[in-house]
């Protein structure tokens, strides 16, 4: 079975957990370094990305995760998650792991819609899922070699660029677990791959 790891220094964790058990594989709450060496691949949740920087650094979070990604395991970042993976945050000289080549907004649906519900057509996932944004960034571009999976309002809220994957939104949140499901089959599909 596959484990997959949610980083767990803040955020919606334990609903990431319960997403990836109900998708087939094994949910685990990352929260030392060591146990990056235990899992297949990782969730980055949602929740605030500069007080989740700030766990990361104290931590010593920072390297061990881009090592991570750059070894070849999936990180499918979510909302926040989403931010600290991106190459480019508007307004930051520096990104946070700068591991999928994007450029983000953060809070990007303005303070009059903090929080809402869409349903989007996600490519290759589902045509009809039920989204929730709180906060939510956008991606206002992404780089080559990554493609657009959905958009709101011709905003990017999905994106994937070969073995990461990102969201803007909260997928964790409903009992619709196909987007958890798809990031678990690329899981698998890279563990395949790296083992040979
Ligand atoms: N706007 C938040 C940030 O900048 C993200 C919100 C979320 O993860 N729900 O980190």
């Amino acid at each position: 079975m596959m484990k997959i790891g949610v980083l767990g220094l803040q955020g919606a964790v334990r609903e990431h957990v319960r997403s990836i058990e109900e998708s087939g594989a094994e949910g685990i709450v990352v929260k030392r370094i060591e146990q990056l060496d235990e899992i297949d691949g990782l969730i980055i949740p949602g929740g605030e990305s500069t007080t989740m920087r700030r766990l990361i650094d104290k931590y010593h979070f920072l390297e061990p995760l881009q090592a991570f990604g750059k070894s070849g395991k999936p990180i499918f970042g979510t909302c926040a998650g989403l931010i600290l993976l991106a190459t480019n945050v508007q307004g930051r000289d520096t990104s946070h792991l700068g591991l999928m080549n994007m450029k983000v907004e953060r809070n990007a649906f303005g303070r009059q819609r903090e929080s809402f519900e869409a349903e989007l057509e996600i490519k290759g996932v589902a045509d009809d899922f039920e989204a929730v944004f709180i906060r939510a960034p956008y991606i206002a571009e992404v780089g080559e070699g990554a493609s657009v999976l959905a958009q709101y309002q011709d905003k990017i809220v999905a994106a994937q660029e070969g073995h990461y994957l990102a969201c803007a939104f909260h997928p964790e949140l409903t009992d619709d677990h196909r987007l958890t499901a798809h990031f678990v089959k690329m899981v698998e599909e890279s563990k395949k791959s790296l083992a040979c």
